[in-house]
């Protein structure tokens, strides 16, 4: 490595350790817009309920229906609260990436911003559009991932498993005879244990976009020769694994921004690579 790669990469490492506890918070932000949603299953279990605080077991059927109403708000504020993270992440990539330009090397990196994309393996379907961070984070989430699915099949996955949790617990306590408020602890209950699953999605979702905004930088940038995958903090077999991958002869854990996989390897992965650098500039 040299003295200006080590300056970059060492600027990039600081800069991802900042933008990982960004991540973080955006990821509470998005559990706490689900969470808000709670409050409509505790009025709708409110409108149900008998002078006795318990509902009649001839109309869990109609309750569950209108269940689905709750699910499709939980599927759009969980989309667009989503996209927020992702939006905001490409920015922070982008912005982390010329930061290391500019202090590293006294180079300016924006160009590639300003410049349309033309044949690009990292943003295939943008061409002839900017690379904008929302651009970027609208590609990423129509594209089909490595699991086969788009963003919205994995959100509506979530908003689905979540209404059926709830729809488990309120047939189960109306059928039980018991009181509303005991249901409204269980659907509470349901929302904690399912936070998990809306952290983990704008975790890997928001991380994605802003591996995403670095590689497809050091796509457009003649000063980017290849990129060095450096494994999440959790050091996840699937992460170490792939940075142990010799895929061209350029050394372990190199590859180029055209090597898409790299960007996201698994769920929750908190991966990200740094630069290596062309001839001119090492
Ligand atoms: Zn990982």
């Amino acid at each position: 490595m040299t003295e200006n790669e080590r300056r970059l990469n060492e600027l990039l490492t600081e800069l991802h350790n900042d933008y990982l506890e960004t991540s973080a918070a955006m990821s509470d932000k998005v559990a706490r817009d689900v969470a808000s949603t709670r409050l409509q299953v505790v009025d709708l279990v409110e409108e149900y309920a008998n002078k006795d605080d318990t509902i009649n077991r001839t109309r869990v059927n109609t309750l569950l229906r209108d269940l689905e109403d709750i699910e499709r708000e939980i599927r759009s504020i969980t989309e667009s609260s989503l996209n927020r993270a992702m939006v905001d992440s490409a920015e922070i990539g982008y912005a982390d990436a010329f930061t290391a330009f500019q202090k590293a090397l006294g180079l300016s990196a924006d160009f590639v911003l300003t410049a349309k994309v033309a044949e690009s393996v990292v943003l295939p379907t943008l061409t002839g559009k900017s690379p904008s961070p929302r651009n970027l984070a609208q590609y990423l989430a129509q594209r089909t991932g490595p699991d086969g699915l788009t963003l919205s099949d994995r959100v509506w996955q979530f908003a689905g498993e979540q209404r059926a949790e709830m729809g488990n617990v309120l047939r189960r306590g109306i059928i039980r005879g018991d009181t509303t408020a005991k249901m409204v602890r269980e659907i509470r209950g349901v929302y904690e244990t399912e936070s998990w699953k809306a952290r983990r999605l704008a975790i890997t979702e928001s991380n994605t976009a802003y591996r995403t905004a670095i590689g497809y930088t050091a796509e457009k940038s003649k000063f980017v020769s290849a990129l060095r995958l450096i494994p999440g903090r959790k050091q996840s077999e699937k992460c170490v694994s792939k940075a142990a991958e010799d895929r061209h002869g350029l050394g372990a854990g190199i590859f180029l921004p055209s090597d898409t996989d790299i960007f996201s390897i698994h769920p929750n992965c908190t991966a990200y690579t740094q630069y290596i650098l062309s001839e001119e500039v090492r």
